[in-house]
């Protein structure tokens, strides 16, 4: 469907798009994307990215720029020493709210487009928020930041990370660690924010932004797994592209069986990955309520105490039976482990590293890298305002957030 834009610059397109706008457009597109994932290129490294002439690129850097989209910097890479030449960047000022829901905290992050994270507010919960109460809680913490989002920002909407299963209309169909089911999220946060808003599961939008922006850039095949106190949950990118699987959920990984006739899970069965490796052991056993990823890095660095040297040990070969098998399973190139799976690769890189090595049945020896997530505490700072991004970077012309007085 053809959208007319309401900017200056597509006013002289005729009602239908032609080829060549089509290939204009997709053009145009290619270069946002690639000033917003891999940071402010010279107009050359544009070219060479993307295939296309200089006067092309310049036409195109030309479009960005009036859409406000993208700024000059003199801070591009040059190659070359004493050759400072004027770089293309994405414009920071353009940006998207990173909602994040867990059952312990609400935190809405503020993103520019180039990945600045502008502001981050967070509002803690003695429990589970109701879908009323965290629409409620993100519309206030969103208006505490109104003023200056109004003075110095243009949002183009809001992006939700949800631990559990939500479709592609943003509507969740259960997550339990907030106690939802059948909950059209997406538009009642749309409804009182008064802006887009799309919603997806928290291990998605973290495997989709430790592709585009961390250990999986130029990989076509990652398996990516994250835990934290909410469970585990994980994403295959294949061929460059997050895997849904017919039902949208493929990934669910924290419901694998490890351990039968373990510890009862959520799900009611027993042994699931998620049930027998949980960070509230290791917190409990710490004395703790509740620590970052730094956090549990520094205190499992020094720890001394053996019951929590034990349980650390058991949760690690819990985890070297998972990889195992998911490895054999998806033969990834690269597995990226995220949030409290990142802290114990950390204590145990080793161990887990020999877990993986297993070469996959029938493969040619190839070996599968074991990584911990590029970003840390960041990633889950600015990967929601991905899906927020994703309508902008599809169709740069069409969905660039006006200016004020245009
Ligand atoms: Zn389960």
């Amino acid at each position: 469907m053809h959208v007319p834009s309401p900017l200056p610059l597509s006013k002289r397109q005729p009602t239908g798009r032609t080829t060549n706008e089509e290939v204009r457009q997709q053009n145009l597109a290619s270069v946002l994307q690639l000033v917003h994932v891999d940071g402010p290129q010279s107009r050359s490294a544009i070219g060479t990215a993307t295939g296309l002439n200089r006067s092309t690129v310049t036409g195109l850097v030309t479009e960005l720029t009036e859409l406000g989209l993208a700024v000059e910097t003199s801070t591009a890479p040059t190659g070359r020493v004493g050759r400072p030449s004027l770089g293309v960047a994405a414009d920071d000022a353009v940006a998207a709210l990173s909602v994040r829901a867990e059952p312990d905290a609400v935190t809405v992050s503020l993103v520019g487009l180039a990945g600045t994270v502008h502001s981050r507010v967070r509002h803690d919960l003695a429990g589970a928020p109701s879908p009323r109460r965290f629409a409620q809680i993100t519309s206030s913490l969103v208006d505490g930041m109104r003023a200056d989002i109004d003075r110095h920002y243009r949002l183009v909407g809001a992006g939700v990370a949800i631990p559990g299963l939500v479709d592609e209309a943003g509507t969740v169909l259960v997550a339990p660690p907030l106690r939802w089911k059948r909950e059209h999220i997406a538009s009642r946060l749309s409804s009182a924010l008064g802006m887009p808003v799309a919603a997806a599961n928290d291990a998605s939008v973290g495997a989709m932004a430790e592709a585009r922006f961390g250990m999986g850039r130029g990989i076509e095949n990652m398996l990516y797994m994250a835990g934290s106190t909410t469970g585990i949950g994980g994403g295959l990118i294949f061929d460059g592209t997050l895997l849904r699987g017919t039902s949208g959920f493929a990934g669910e990984l924290g419901h694998a069986v490890v351990n039968p006739g373990g510890t009862k899970c959520t799900c009611g069965r027993r042994g699931c990955l998620e049930a027998e490796l949980n960070p509230h052991r290791v917190l409990d056993l710490l004395g703790r309520r509740n620590l970052d990823e730094d956090e549990l890095d520094i205190e499992l660095g020094v720890v001394r105490n053996p019951a929590v040297i034990a349980e650390v040990a058991r949760q690690v070969d819990v985890l070297s039976i998972a990889l195992t098998n998911f490895v054999n399973a998806f033969a990834p190139e690269v597995v990226v482990l995220s949030g409290y799976l990142g802290v114990l690769l950390a204590t145990s890189r080793e161990r887990l590293s020999n877990a993986v090595r297993v070469e996959p049945v029938g493969a040619d020896g190839r070996s599968v890298r074991l990584e911990r997530a590029h970003m840390r505490s960041h990633l889950m700072q600015i990967a929601p305002a991905e899906l927020a991004f994703a309508p902008l970077l599809a169709d740069p012309a069409a969905r660039a957030p006006r200016r004020a007085g245009h």
